[in-house]
């Protein structure tokens, strides 16, 4: 097929109102809020009502909003509360977000490796780098594809090692057991412009351990003690709160969530049959029992079988106006300047000075499914805007792109 002849589509953006599900119901509940004149969430009702709303979705005792994805991973950290030093095993592909906070808490970011299907931690990635002063867990569900928490979950126990789950891309995500983020001890979500739902920045955490709860209200608040007889600002932390601006426009997003997801997960099933047996390409591994909520689609493409791997078809992609992202992330987190270089506070690289040589031992054959798995991702645009038309487009542009790409034409 020639450059001219060949089909294009405008698809819906997560980065406008294309693909966000916002209106009428955000605009009242904002203007409501600015009329209200008070729009701090220490005052106000809507962070309040947003905060229970989401602990009810979840089952959860307690949710506390907070100022973005990242924040809510600072919360987590923060709640447990690491000595200088102590580890905290995290994901190799994640967002830098989800890695900063560990540091800012003077605790190690201990990358264990992923499986290359997934790009997801498993238990037995994560127990090859647990240590004596492994003090926490950090899994990342990516892509909205549970991590198998049954046997996370039993390694993490059996050594009384607390599990944090970020959800940021993972709502309403469930596994075998449940909904992922009250599978662990912390659930953190992001409301940034291109997760589920938004409100342009936010994050929300959730627990049913009140003493973490409790502590993470506080971290969001410079810990002052609200409520409390003799308050006093008991320990260092940051304001991490939300306006009531964004409070006002999660309450109304947060309805609209289960139809997201059941838009999102209608358009996957839609679209898996129509790729599935091409030569070199697999559709997303969901395991017996889970639901897998689509934040994108990600195609594992062979770069043995299809020449160029995910690069080649997803620049084909790209001149049909899907653009798609071959490898995720460009590189491991761990090859990012501020680990390489442990770039920190000053010229002082704490709190890597306080790292075993093994924790930050970021050689590549220490994670074979890392690379592997980058080199075969191609993660292909997801909305729930998507009508019939678009999924059939993408499918079709996979299908055809493919074909081209084998052909050599
Ligand atoms: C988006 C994201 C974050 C960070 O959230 P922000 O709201 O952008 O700070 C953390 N972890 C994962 C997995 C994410 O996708």
């Amino acid at each position: 097929m020639t450059q001219s002849t060949q089909e294009r589509m405008t698809l819906p953006s997560d980065q406008d109102a294309t693909g966000r599900t916002l209106g009428a119901e955000e605009i009242e509940a904002v203007a409501e809020a600015i009329r209200s004149g008070t729009l701090t969430s220490t005052k106000g009702s809507f962070t309040k009502k947003l905060e229970k709303d989401f602990a009810h979705l979840y089952g959860a005792s307690a949710a506390h909003a907070c100022a973005s994805g990242t924040a809510a991973i600072h919360c987590a950290i923060a709640a447990l509360d690491p000595e200088p030093g102590d580890e905290v095993v995290t994901t190799s592909i994640t967002d830098m977000g989800a890695l900063t906070p560990i540091l800012y808490q003077g605790a190690i970011p201990v990358f264990a490796d992923v499986d290359p299907r997934t790009l997801n931690v498993t238990a037995e990635t994560i127990e090859r780098v647990l240590s004596p002063r492994t003090r926490a867990i950090i899994v990342t569900h990516l892509f909205g594809n549970p991590c198998d928490m049954g046997p996370i979950l039993a390694l993490a126990n059996a050594r009384g090692i607390p599990v944090v789950e970020d959800c940021a891309q993972a709502f309403l995500t469930r596994d075998t057991t449940g909904l992922v983020g009250t599978l662990g001890a912390i659930g953190c979500f992001s409301l940034q412009q291109g997760k589920h739902i938004t409100t342009g920045e936010g994050g929300v955490v959730v627990s049913n351990d009140a003493a973490l709860a409790r502590r993470m209200f506080l971290f969001i608040n410079k810990a002052w003690g609200y409520g409390d007889a003799n308050p006093d600002h008991y320990f260092i932390a940051p304001n991490y709160r939300i306006s009531e601006l964004q409070g006002a426009c999660a309450t109304a997003q947060l309805p609209k969530l289960e139809g997201s997801v059941r838009s999102r997960v209608d358009a996957a099933k839609r679209f898996a049959p129509q790729v599935e047996g091409l030569a070199g390409v697999t559709n997303p591994v969901v395991r017996d029992g889970t639901v897998h909520t689509y934040w994108k689609y990600a195609l594992n493409v062979d770069p043995a079988v299809v020449p160029g791997g995910p690069a080649a078809l997803g620049k084909r992609l790209s001149a049909r106006g899907i653009a798609s992202a071959p490898r995720y992330i460009q590189k491991p987190a761990f090859r990012c300047q501020v680990f390489r270089d442990q770039v920190t506070f000053g010229k002082s690289r704490w709190p890597f000075t306080l790292a075993s040589k093994d924790a930050v031992d970021y050689a590549q054959e220490r994670f074979p499914g890392t690379f592997a798995g980058l080199e075969s991702v191609l993660v292909l645009p997801w909305n729930e805007r998507y009508t019939d038309a678009h999924v059939d487009f993408i499918a079709r542009s996979v299908r055809e792109c493919h074909a081209e790409v084998l052909s050599g034409s």
